[in-house]
């Protein structure tokens, strides 16, 4: 694979780079926005993309809110999206399980570790959970007494066959032995993603991947991961969409994840951006399926083609 080719500026090349695909696949987050401030020259550059004809998706690893959540917080910005042109990291373990793993009915129960917007996530494929946000799981331990309920199986629900690993700000003792116990036992490990920090306020805060490492330290195995670089959300997506992949893009400001999807995707081309957590030197050092095809400072940098 050749350098990667900064094109900021360049009109020719960014024209004919966009008239390679009919589909962009967008990274959110550090990409179109950070938090909630939106990035110059976004709502434009994707209007300019839909006047070309062009199908938009939206990609994120965000598993603590759901498609329906991205749809309002694109409202926010005046920036017409629906649902159904989210893809988010949640849903993507729940089309996951109920299209894919098939649980035999009377192991059909899900134990959540994340936030609500994984739990809507679920209950709009009919997938059966405990865990989550229930307030019950979110007590402090009581070690003489709980553990040995869980090892007797007294505090197990024994229709758990999987459980799934998002992000959860309340992730505390209880929860992670519960997730171990019934791994132990048999439970399928899922995680919505592997992202090892997230980015907020300037700073990067502990991700899906770190809260859920505990669970993996402690149970010896790798989840299957649904999110960003997994190819079992590009397949899932290419289903949903009707992607033509060589003639699709990824735009993405992380190498490990966006980038890496794109490429391992087999997609026609991956555009990165220096508005999240890439430093250009890193895109400039970047080997393999790291390296993009192109890079600009911004995604707004694409308006020149309009
Ligand atoms: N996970 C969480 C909880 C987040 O808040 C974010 C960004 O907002 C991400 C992951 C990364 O999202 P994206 O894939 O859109 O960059
Ligand atoms: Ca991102």
């Amino acid at each position: 694979m050749s350098a990667s080719k900064y094109i900021a500026g360049d009109k020719e090349a960014i024209s004919s780079f966009i008239d390679k695909f009919d589909t962009f696949l967008f990274d959110c987050d550090g990409v179109l926005w950070s938090g909630d401030h939106l990035f110059e020259n976004v709502a434009e550059t994707l209007t300019m993309l839909r006047n070309k004809g062009k199908k938009l998706v939206f990609v994120t690893n965000n598993s603590t809110k759901s498609r329906a959540d991205y749809a309002k917080k694109f409202t926010s910005f005046d920036i017409p999206v629906t649902a159904e042109e989210v893809f988010g990291s949640s849903y993507s373990a729940a089309i996951y399980i109920s299209r894919i793993l098939n649980l035999p009915a009377e192991k059909s129960t899900v134990f959540l570790v994340s936030e609500s917007g994984t739990e809507t996530e679920f209950t709009a494929e009919s997938i059966k959970f405990i865990g989550g946000s229930d307030p019950s799981y979110r007590r402090p331990i009581d070690p003489p007494i709980d553990l040995p309920k869980i090892q007797s199986g007294e505090l197990l629900d024994p229709t758990v066959g999987a459980v799934v690993l998002a992000l959860d700000f309340n992730i505390n003792y209880l929860k992670m032995a519960l997730a171990t116990a019934y791994v132990q036992r048999g439970a399928v490990l899922l995680a919505t993603n592997s992202d090892p920090t997230l980015p907020y306020a300037g700073g990067l805060f502990p991700g899906a991947g770190s809260v859920g490492a505990g669970v993996l330290k402690a149970t010896r195995k790798e989840p299957v991961v649904l999110g960003k670089p997994s190819q079992a959300m590009m397949d899932a997506i290419e289903g949903k969409f009707k992607l033509d992949r060589g003639r699709t893009c990824m735009v993405g400001d992380r190498l490990d994840t966006d980038v890496r999807f794109g490429n391992e995707g087999g997609l026609g081309g991956t555009l990165a951006v220096l508005t999240g957590v890439t430093e250009r030197h890193e895109i400039e050092e970047a080997e393999g399926t790291m390296r993009p095809s192109v890079f600009v400072d911004k995604l707004g940098d694409l308006l020149i083609a309009e």
